[in-house]
């Protein structure tokens, strides 16, 4: 398989995760709960974490909920959750951090919005304030652009560049370039103001694809700091997933992104979906990326066909989503399961697959590696596909500890 071109960037520590430098791509998630409710929030970050979120970002944007962040930390290591805690900061960021030191310690990285922390000459110092906040702190920022809360001064000014200098840009493509500059920008700012180049990672989200596609490879071609991905409103059900996967599949697969988000428009209760999403479209789309990287996070792929009049057994999608099911839990290195609905197909359609099923009228054939293992009741054949699995495990972590 041919490599891709990676984006090689700085490798940054949010705690004990690293983002960037290499490293594999890290999946994060947002709470939806009021941050000043402690109990709530520490919750469902450790309910995130539990899905496969490598950090976890909670907003701060009330006194109370800068008060509340030690509690949340706290809360999670009693559960013996460790995975970062980041906070998310707008307008009065440069207030809460220094009024709150607990909460400035508590953190392992803030988020700063350079569109939303204040106006001329006050945005530069109130984001300097956060900054040297950071370092006194030893702690990293993400510098976080999104379209919507735009330096509104820039936007103006290279509104009147492209007017007066006749350059037939599309107000589209000035807010892109913006973004750019002002991610850019708020960079040399940070490290004017005493961060280190490894402990700024920078985002551009849009609320659309192409924007995104266009922003980020802008951006990767101008900075080597570690980026993370994400659509701003990627919206509900398939359109948000179609649009969160479109936009950072492609940069993914061109090797840009060190971290990412998925937002989708969902209740709380179903907030661990936006990490599965993410988990996938690193795993399918941009599988390729860690070739080159010897400690690559594990990944278990379960692929099944769309099933089709040929299909002479009804339970076989119930079957493909028990496979998912049963084996969430395995930490299996890039080992891929082939579910197919029929005879006709399915012996030739999982070939490649390190285990496959197919589908008969009484019976589901399950094979190794092309090998016929055997073929089993619908009710015998999962235990009997997880046992192949386990071994297929061992024998992978016996062959790579073999090799080290
Ligand atoms: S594997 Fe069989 S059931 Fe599935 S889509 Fe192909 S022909 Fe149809």
């Amino acid at each position: 398989m041919q490599l891709v071109k990676l984006h090689r960037t700085v490798g940054v520590k949010v705690g004990h995760v690293q983002v960037g430098g290499g490293a594999p791509i890290v999946v994060q998630s947002m709470t939806m709960t009021d941050t000043a409710d402690a109990q709530a929030t520490a919750q469902q970050c450790i309910e995130l974490a539990a899905a496969g979120s490598e950090l976890v970002r909670v907003t701060v944007n009330l006194p109370e909920a800068a008060a509340g962040v030690p509690e949340i930390r706290q809360r999670m290591v009693d559960a013996g959750c460790m995975a970062p805690l980041v906070g998310d900061f707008h307008y009065n960021g440069h207030l809460l951090l220094t009024k709150y030191p607990d909460c400035a310690r508590a953190l392992d990285k803030y988020r700063i919005n350079p569109g939303n922390v204040g106006t001329g000459r006050r945005r530069d110092e109130q984001f300097s304030t956060i900054c040297k906040v950071a370092v006194d702190n030893g702690k990293p920022v993400r510098i976080g652009v999104n379209g919507g809360s735009l330096n509104q001064e820039l936007v103006v000014a290279k509104m009147q560049e492209n007017t007066d200098r006749d350059l037939g840009k599309s107000s589209e493509d000035i807010i892109n370039e913006c973004m750019v500059l002002s991610a850019l920008e708020s960079t040399a700012l940070a490290i004017e103001s005493g961060l280190r180049k490894d402990q700024i990672i920078i985002s551009c989200k849009t609320s659309r694809p192409r924007d995104l596609i266009g922003v980020y490879r802008a951006l990767a071609k101008q900075t080597d700091q570690p980026l993370h991905l994400g659509l701003t409103e990627a919206g509900m059900g398939t359109k948000g997933l179609v649009w969160s996967s479109a936009a950072m599949g492609v940069l993914l697969n061109e090797g840009i992104g060190d971290t990412i988000r998925v937002s989708l428009t969902l209740p709380n209760p179903r907030k661990h979906e936006e990490v599965e999403v993410g988990h996938r479209i690193i795993d399918d789309v941009a599988h390729g990326r860690f070739i080159s990287v010897p400690d690559f996070g594990t990944g278990l792929n379960i692929i099944s066909c769309p099933s089709c009049s040929r299909v002479e057994n009804e339970s076989f999608v119930e079957l493909a989503a028990q496979v998912r099911e049963m084996t969430r839990d395995a930490q299996a290195h890039h080992i891929t399961i082939a579910v197919m609905g029929c005879r006709v197909n399915g012996p030739g359609e999982t070939d490649d697959a390190d285990l496959g099923l197919w589908c008969g009228p009484s019976t589901v054939t399950l094979k190794r590696k092309s090998v016929k293992v055997g073929s089993f009741s619908y009710a015998q054949v999962l235990p009997r596909l997880r046992a192949e699995l386990d071994q297929l495990i061992a024998a992978r972590i016996h062959e790579t500890s073999a090799a080290s």
